[in-house]
C-alpha cells in the first residue's frame, strides 16, 4: 500500500513535536481499539484511517487491539467481523493483534500495587449509594464511608471478590483520588466491578472486571503505545488517563489525543442505534446495503479507497460537525469513475421495433469500455430490429428542454445508429404507450462519416433478443432529515422510500459473465454492483450511486411531505 502525504492537522503537529523533542526515542505506535460489541461503521473507519495512516506516516506500528472488559455485551462473531473489516479496507497489523483481556492478570497485579499505595480501595456502596455520593457538577461528593479502609483489609477483599465470594454489584475497587475535584470522573471512579458472567475468550477464569478507564492506558502503556488516538468525549478521561499511568510509575507513557467524531447526514453512526434498525425490521442487518457499517457500505459496492479518500477529505478537527453524506457518495463516484467498466442496462424498458432494419439481421458494434481509462479496451454489442430504450427518454408531448426521442424527433444510439420515431404503439385500453417505431438512417453508424447531421443527444438501449433480465435495487437516504436525531425520536425521521425494487430490467450480454461484487457503470444511470447474495448467475444488483448528485432532488421530496 502507497504511503498517504503528510497531513498538517493539530495530531501531526504533536507527533512532530514529539520527534523533535525525542519524547519518544523516535516510535509512532497507535493502535486501533474496538469494543467487539458490534459491527463496525463509518465513524470507525475514519478512527481506522487515522490511527494506522498516522502510524504509517510517521514511520511507526498500528495494532488492532479488542476492548473487550465486557464480558456481556461481547462475542467472538463481532471480533471476526472487525477483523474482516479492517483486513478489507486494507489495513495490516502484521503479528499485532492483541486483546485487553489478555492483560487481565497484569491489570489485576497494578490494582494491588495501587492498594499497596494506598491509592485504591474497596467499596461496599451499592451503585445508585455511589451515584449518589458522587455530588453534582455545582456540588462536591461525599467520601465513601470506606474509603478508609486499611490497605490488609483492601488486599484481602480484593482478592476474595477474585474468588468469587461476593455476588455481582455487592462491591467495588475504587481509585482513591478526590471527591471533590471539579472533574466528575476524578471522584474515585470504578476500577473494578464483580460480574459472574462469561468471557469470549476467558471464559469463566474471572468475575471481576476492569472498567475502560483503567484498562485503557495500562493496555496501552503494555504495548508501547505513544499515541492513544481517541474521540472527544473522553477529553474529560484524560486526567484519568494520565493519573492510572503515572501512579503506576510507567516510564515513557502514552497520550491521549481526543479528536472529533464523525458525524455523516441523513444516517447514524452509534452501534446501539443501528441495532435498534434492524431489530424493529427496518433493514435487514447489519450488512444491508442501506447501512452506513462497513459490510454494509461493502455490500453497497463501496470500495475501501473511496471510503480512505472520504476520511482524508473531512480531516481532523477538534470541533464536532456533520458531513454532507452527498461528500461521501462524491467520493464513491469518482474512485468508480477510474475503475469501472461501463455497459448499458435499462431499468424501466420501453420496447422500440426499428422497421427498416432487416428482420433476422445482428450486427456486432464496437463500444468502449472505460473512456477514463485508456487501457480499458473495447467490447461488441449486438445490435437488431427490436431494442429496448429506457422508458423516460421518450416523451410523446416533449417540454421545451426535452432533448431526447419523442414523435418525429431522431436521437442517437449510443455506439449505433440515428433514429427517428414515426409511430407511437398505445394499448387500445388503457393508452398506455407500448412500443414505439422507429426508423435509422443506415450512414449514422457510430465511428462513420454522418454526413454533418446533428442530434441533441444519445441514449442508452438493448438489444432485444440479446439483452439479460435483471433485477436492481435503488437505495436511498435512510433518514429523511440532516440530523436523524431531529425532533428527538429517529425513528420518525427514516425514509419510507429507502429501498426500491425494480423487476424486469433489461441489461447488456457482456454482463453474463459478472460476479457477486463485480462493478459497473450503467450508463447515464449510475454505478451499480452485483449484490453479494445473488445467487450462480442471478442478476441482482445494487445500486451504488447514482451518477448525479440526487440530493437537491431529496430536499423537493422532503417539502412536498410537510
Ligand atoms: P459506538 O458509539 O458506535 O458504540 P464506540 O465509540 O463505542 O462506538 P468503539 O468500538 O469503542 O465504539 O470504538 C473504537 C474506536 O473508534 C474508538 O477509538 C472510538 O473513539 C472510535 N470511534 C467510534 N465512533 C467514531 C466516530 N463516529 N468517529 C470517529 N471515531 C469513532
Ligand atoms: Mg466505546
Amino acid at each position: 500500500m502507497s504511503k498517504p502525504a503528510k497531513p498538517s492537522h493539530f495530531i501531526q503537529e504533536i507527533i512532530d513535536e514529539d520527534m523533535r523533542t525525542n519524547r519518544y526515542g523516535g516510535r509512532v505506535h497507535t493502535r486501533f481499539p474496538p469494543e467487539p460489541n458490534g459491527y463496525l461503521h463509518i465513524g470507525h473507519v475514519k478512527a481506522i484511517c487515522l490511527d494506522f495512516d498516522m502510524a504509517a506516516i510517521n514511520g511507526g506500528l498500528c495494532n488492532l487491539r479488542f476492548d473487550d472488559t465486557n464480558p456481556v455485551k461481547e462475542e467472538d462473531e463481532y471480533v471476526q467481523a472487525i477483523i474482516e473489516d479492517v483486513r478489507w479496507l486494507g489495513y495490516d497489523w502484521g503479528d499485532r493483534l492483541y486483546y485487553a483481556s489478555d492483560y487481565f492478570e497484569q491489570m489485576y497485579e497494578y490494582a494491588l500495587v495501587l492498594i499497596k499505595k494506598g491509592l485504591a480501595y474497596v467499596c461496599d456502596l451499592s451503585p445508585e449509594e455511589i451515584r449518589e455520593y458522587r455530588g453534582t457538577l455545582t456540588e462536591p461528593g461525599r467520601n465513601s464511608p470506606y474509603r478508609d479502609r486499611s490497605v490488609e483489609e483492601n488486599l484481602d477483599l480484593f482478592q476474595r471478590m477474585r474468588a468469587g465470594e461476593f455476588p455481582d454489584g455487592s462491591r467495588v475497587l475504587r481509585a482513591k483520588i478526590d471527591m471533590a475535584s471539579p472533574n466528575m470522573n476524578m471522584r474515585d471512579p470504578v476500577m473494578y466491578r464483580i460480574l459472574h458472567a462469561t468471557h469470549h475468550r476467558t471464559g469463566d477464569k474471572w468475575c471481576i472486571y476492569p472498567m475502560y478507564d483503567y484498562a485503557h492506558p495500562i493496555s496501552d502503556a503494555l504495548e508501547g503505545i505513544t499515541h492513544s488516538l481517541c474521540t472527544l468525549e473522553f477529553e474529560d478521561h484524560r486526567p484519568l488517563y494520565d493519573w492510572f499511568l503515572e501512579k503506576l510509575e510507567f516510564p515513557s507513557p502514552p497520550k491521549q489525543i481526543e479528536f472529533a467524531r464523525l458525524n455523516v447526514s441523513h444516517t447514524i453512526t452509534s452501534k446501539r442505534r443501528l441495532r435498534q434498525l434492524i431489530e424493529s425490521g427496518h433493514v435487514e442487518g447489519w450488512d444491508d446495503p442501506r447501512m452506513p457499517t462497513i459490510r454494509g457500505m461493502r455490500r453497497r459496492g463501496y470500495t475501501p479507497e473511496a471510503l480512505k479518500d472520504f476520511c482524508n477529505r473531512v480531516g481532523v478537527a477538534k470541533n464536532n460537525s456533520i458531513i454532507d453524506y452527498a461528500l461521501l457518495e462524491q467520493c464513491v463516484r469518482e474512485d468508480l469513475n477510474k475503475t469501472a467498466q461501463r455497459v448499458m442496462a435499462v431499468l424501466k424498458p420501453l420496447k422500440v421495433v426499428i422497421t427498416n432494419y432487416p428482420e433476422g439481421q445482428v450486427e456486432e458494434l464496437e463500444t468502449e469500455n472505460n473512456p477514463e481509462d485508456p487501457n480499458a479496451g473495447t467490447r461488441r454489442i449486438p445490435f437488431s430490429r427490436v431494442i429496448y430504450i429506457e422508458r423516460d427518454d421518450f416523451m410523446e408531448d416533449p417540454p421545451r428542454k426535452f432533448y431526447r426521442l419523442a414523435p418525429g424527433r431522431e436521437v442517437r444510439l449510443k455506439s449505433a445508429y440515428i433514429i427517428r420515431c414515426e409511430e407511437v404503439i398505445k394499448d387500445p385500453k388503457t393508452g398506455e404507450i407500448i412500443e414505439l417505431h422507429c426508423t435509422y438512417a443506415p450512414q449514422t453508424r457510430s465511428g462513420s462519416d454522418t454526413g454533418g447531421r446533428k442530434v441533441r443527444s444519445t441514449i442508452h438501449w438493448v438489444c432485444a433478443d440479446h439483452a439479460l433480465e435483471a433485477v436492481i435495487r435503488l437505495y436511498g437516504p435512510l433518514f429523511l432529515t440532516r440530523d436523524p436525531e431531529e425532533g428527538g425520536d429517529f425513528m420518525v425521521n427514516l425514509n419510507p422510500h429507502s429501498l426500491e425494487i425494480l423487476t424486469g430490467c433489461l441489461v447488456e450480454p457482456s454482463l453474463a459473465e459478472a460476479k457477486p461484487g463485480d462493478r459497473f457503470q450503467f450508463l447515464r444511470q449510475g454505478y451499480f454492483c452485483i449484490d453479494s447474495g445473488a445467487k450462480e448467475g442471478e442478476l441482482l444488483f445494487n445500486r451504488i450511486v447514482p451518477l448525479k448528485d440526487e440530493w437537491a432532488k431529496l430536499k423537493e421530496r422532503r417539502a412536498d411531505r410537510h
